[in-house]
């Protein structure tokens, strides 16, 4: 039996697909193929799939929303699982919401909304899934994913299931276990406070608001391109670097936001990765800080 066929067996001919273009599956719009994309339905199915990819010894890579992730233009050589929709679901108790790691952010703080909690709002514009989130500790306007878990089920690349508590995750800035030892967030349980469902939604409403007006959404782009250097600020390094507006190819410095490298139309991951090492350098030449990439890169490029 092929791999495609072995895949098959294990969660049925619709969730498997071969020669997947991953710029459908990535907010860059930018990404050639998977070889295959793998669409699992549950725990199960995770297992699975990696059981298998490590019996075949073909490597795997697990993906949420592709809100933080630059995939080359040759695409993926190995089994790309997407958690998200089919692994989605949310329901709130008491004052905690439990979701499972496909579920958007958006979605959760929309049920935090209708059931008076507030401490998520910061996530809301997130456009990611809370496994993507839990596995980044992703944050925005003072609030960080630390502040609202409470634990978290992962598997790890044995296929062992366990619950780590908040303190057992090692959230730090941009970072956690979860990366670390590559765990697959499976779910999370989320504790916030009671509130004013008025004020929930009107403070959601001007982060909102802020992000429009200040990033450029307009556009295809995977978020802050670079990390947060220590004591700066990417976007403002970029800045004064002289490089608003500049381009490689159709890949450009948003000229919105010089945090966010955007995809005008057609833009390659030639052309990103060679704007952000040009970019990397330049900044380093003229503040001696050399900046990161927060986004992730996989595949061949
Ligand atoms: P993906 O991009 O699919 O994956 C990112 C990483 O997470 C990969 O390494 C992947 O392997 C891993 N991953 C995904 N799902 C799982 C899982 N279930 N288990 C284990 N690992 C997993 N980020 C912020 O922190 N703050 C912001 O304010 C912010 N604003 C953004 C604005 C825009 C317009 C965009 C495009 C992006 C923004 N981001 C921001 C980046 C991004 O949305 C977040 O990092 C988000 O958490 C990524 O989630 P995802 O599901 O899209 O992950």
């Amino acid at each position: 039996m092929s791999l495609y066929e072995k895949l098959c067996d294990i969660l049925g001919e619709k969730c498997v697909f071969a020669d997947e273009p991953m710029s459908r599956h990535t907010t860059f719009r930018i990404g050639g193929p998977a070889d295959y994309f793998a669409v699992p339905c549950d725990t199960e199915g995770v297992k699975k799939v990696i059981g298998l990819c490590k019996e075949e010894e073909v490597p795997y890579y697990i993906l949420g929303n592709g809100s933080n992730l630059l995939v080359g233009d040759k695409g993926y050589r190995g089994v790309v699982i997407q958690i998200y929709k089919n692994m989605s679901g949310i329901h709130a108790e008491g004052n905690r919401i439990y979701a499972q790691a496909g579920a958007l952010l958006s979605r959760i703080a929309s049920e935090a909304l209708s059931h008076s909690l507030k401490g998520f709002e910061f996530a809301s514009g997130i456009p990611g899934t809370l496994g993507g989130a839990v596995m980044m500790n992703a944050g925005a306007y003072g609030g960080e994913m630390k502040q609202v878990l409470e634990s978290v089920v992962v598997m790890t690349p044995e296929g062992e299931v366990k619950t780590l508590r908040e303190d057992e995750l090692e959230l730090g800035y941009r970072t956690s276990i979860v990366a670390k030892k590559n765990y697959i967030v499976l779910e999370a349980v989320i504790r916030l406070e009671p509130g004013d469902a008025g004020d929930i939604r009107s403070y959601m409403e001007e982060l909102k608001e802020k992000r429009v007006s200040k990033q450029p959404l307009e556009y295809p782009s995977a978020g802050s391109t670079f990390k947060r250097p220590e004591g700066y600020f990417a976007g403002r390094l970029i800045e004064d670097a002289g490089l608003r507006g500049f381009q490689v190819g159709n890949a450009q410095v948003s000229q919105k936001h010089c945090g966010f490298v955007i995809n005008r139309g057609g833009a390659t991951a030639a052309e990103v990765i060679s704007l952000m090492e040009q970019v990397a350098d330049k900044v380093e030449e003229v503040s001696g800080v050399r900046l990161e990439p927060e986004v992730k890169r996989i595949g061949e490029f």
